[in-house]
């Protein structure tokens, strides 16, 4: 680690050294760049950045980062880079954008310049009403740093091939965490070590002035620490329990992979209602968002069970082991999904047996969530015109696409769907080598290896299909092939099966499910009428979120977008609407519901009979409980004293 005074003598040598060669055309990509960070309006929703690149004179063109690593997506948020002011030789420098990409910025550096100096803003969202995937980065008492934000670099460089030195300013009193090796730094302002740009970006901040540090495995290396940031003070409260669950989560995660591609790992958990529900992997740590009640709320922690080791995951399959489309020596290079089934999915699957492994879940939860799970994947009828290799590839443009119609549309089922494929292939392992090997070994082969630092091993299909042969011979292309081009009908369900479970359908709530519906305001009855809607109060209010295709209430004429207005002749309420459900078990009238399209009224009327109906598993008689064996607890159990 280096000291302040020695990152800036570092500074002027390498400064020295570049620029001794005299080289008047291209700026050099080995230049280093110094990036300070005020985050003091943070509160206001504006990140300030000062930077100063070593240049030579003449035409130089600088980028904003587009394609952010992570989001799959090329959604670097250049709408809302402000305050552009460049300056050299103690003169204004003019820019103009490019006619084309709007990420980039052309200039002129006057001669006798060796230094351009630059400002910006960044305007955080205030809050999520935009309706992009661009949402708040800071609340009032939290900002996470993402570095891309405010972060310009000259075009055709390569990342790994720039050198940034960091500073970062902090609202009085506030506490951060970061993966980024630290210099030195005082109350406010902290120095951060030279970094790579990579590195840099790849390595968020976490600051607030609710703040806590965990270390989730004491007096081991490499080290792991949790930082949580919250909305208010009481929010911060994670009990003993969680805490081991937590420590059992990095324990469990060595016993998988058997190594780890990091220096020190650092979880980044934000509670706040104002920022979005979001995780985003990082080599070295992740940026994980909740709501608030997180460790207050059982409803809450249900939605959010499996966040956590879902990001922790990516460390190895996603940043470590990475598809060769997703590997991109800059921001600017788009970059390609189609094997976003394994990096999401596999990483979807090992986060939730891992949750599951660690004691977050009991094996009752792990059933209900995967029973809400392939329900839906089962009954959606998007698959009979988009297989799921068309998800993967669609992936830069289906995240921002909304809720309603997405029964028909079909979204990013590369997660939730490759649970089951992933699950169908650990049983296929299971069953081929009479249970000696399993997926496990597969993740150790391919995702483990020697302990390293971070570093980035690209694969393609073949070398999926490789992997998976080496642990137990089968015809993996095939198997997979056939997954991801098929048109259904109907879910795969043929690992739960193999698992020793079966999708059936009651009359009780999926507890999973029922979470979701409290922390989101939300009514599901997909599989009864065949629609969700919000419930009443909030911005939402009593709007159709979404119709099944080809369900009573699509029949009955109900679309996304109307809002439900009266049951049977008075004004609706959940409680109301399940009330007719039963009713109807017994009468042969249909169940009215007036609904408003856009100023019109109609009465829609749902011949459906069936009473409530909400997915669970069910043991199938006869078979071994595969999936019990699957989430064991696998490494030893941690512990925890009462106070941590
Ligand atoms: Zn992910």
């Amino acid at each position: 680690m280096l000291t302040r005074s020695c990152s800036r003598l570092f500074l002027l040598y390498l400064a020295a050294a570049l620029f001794s060669t005299g080289s008047s055309r291209a700026q050099s990509a080995l230049a280093t760049v110094r990036i300070a960070v005020d985050l003091r309006d943070a509160p206001k929703h504006i990140f300030h950045a000062k930077l100063e690149f070593p240049v030579n004179p003449g035409p130089l063109t600088l980028v904003y980062p587009k394609w952010i690593q992570g989001e799959h997506a090329p959604t670097g948020p250049i709408v809302d880079l402000t305050g552009l002011k460049m300056q050299a030789a103690g003169k204004e420098v003019a820019w103009r954008r490019d006619d084309v990409d709007m990420y980039a910025f052309h200039l002129e550096i006057p001669s006798g310049a060796d230094t351009l100096q630059v400002e910006l803003d960044y305007l955080s969202p205030p809050d999520t009403s935009n309706g992009s995937r661009e949402t708040p980065a800071a609340t009032a008492q939290i900002a996470v740093l993402d570095w891309y934000l405010v972060t310009l670099y000259p075009q055709g460089a390569k990342t790994d091939d720039l050198t940034y030195v960091a500073s970062l300013r902090l609202p009085a009193g506030w506490k951060y965490g970061t993966a980024l090796p630290v210099a030195s730094g005082n109350a406010d302002t902290v120095e951060f070590a030279p970094a790579s740009l990579t590195t840099l970006l790849d390595s968020p901040v976490i600051t607030g002035a609710y703040f806590r540090t965990i270390d989730l495995a004491p007096g081991q290396k490499p080290e792991h620490f949790i930082h949580i940031a919250a909305d208010g003070p009481a929010a911060l409260y994670a009990s003993p329990a969680e805490v081991m669950h937590l420590r059992q989560l990095v324990a469990e995660t060595g016993a998988l992979f058997g190594a780890r591609h990091y220096r020190r790992y650092d979880f980044l958990l934000s509670l706040s209602d104002t920022m979005a529900p979001d995780g985003v992997e990082h080599h070295e740590s992740s940026d994980n968002r909740t709501p608030e009640a997180l460790f207050l709320d059982p409803e809450v922690r249900e939605t959010q069970t499996d966040l956590l080791a879902h990001e922790f995951t990516h460390s190895w399959n996603g940043k470590y082991r990475r598809p060769i489309g997703l590997v991109a020596s800059d921001y600017q290079t788009p970059l390609k999904g189609d094997l976003l089934w394994v990096y999401e999915g596999l990483t979807q699957y090992l986060g939730v047996m891992l949750s599951a492994r660690s004691g977050f879940w009991t094996p009752e939860q792990l059933r209900e969530y995967l029973a809400a799970t392939a329900a839906y994947l089962n009954d959606w009828p998007g698959r009979t015109w988009r297989d799921l290799q068309d998800t993967a590839i669609s992936s830069q443009i289906l995240y921002g696409a909304s809720g309603a119609g997405a029964a028909r549309r079909r979204s990013i089922d590369y997660y939730d769907e490759s649970t089951l494929i992933w699950l169908e292939a650990d049983t296929i392992i299971r069953r081929e080598t009479r249970g000696k090997k399993s997926l496990d070994d597969f993740c150790r082969k391919f995702h483990g290896g020697e302990n390293s630092g971070p570093k980035v091993v690209p694969y393609t299909f073949e070398d999926v299909v490789a992997g998976m042969n080496e642990v137990a011979p089968y015809d993996w292309w095939a198997f997979f092939a056939e997954r991801l081009r098929s048109h259904g009908p109907g879910a795969p369900l043929g690992g739960l099966e193999n698992a020793g479970w079966k999708l059936v359908f009651t009359e009780t709530p999926n507890e999973h499910d029922k979470a979701d519906e409290i922390v989101n305001q939300i009514d599901h009855l997909g599989f009864s009428l065949g629609f969700d809607v919000h419930a009443p109060g909030g911005d939402q209010s009593d709007r159709i979120l979404d119709v099944i295709p080809g369900s009573p209430a699509d029949l009955a004429g109900l679309a996304p977008g109307m809002h439900l207005v009266g049951v049977n002749g008075r004004k609706w309420s959940p409680e109301l609407l399940h009330n007719a459900i039963e009713l109807a078990k017994t009468s042969k009238e249909p169940i009215e519901l007036l609904v408003e399209n856009a100023d019109y009224f109609k009465t829609c009327r749902i011949n459906y009979h069936g009473g409530e109906r909400y997915p669970h598993l069910e043991a199938i008689k006869g078979k071994s409980d595969v999936l019990a064996e699957i989430a064991r607890m696998k490494a030893a159990p941690v512990s925890v004293p009462g106070s941590y």
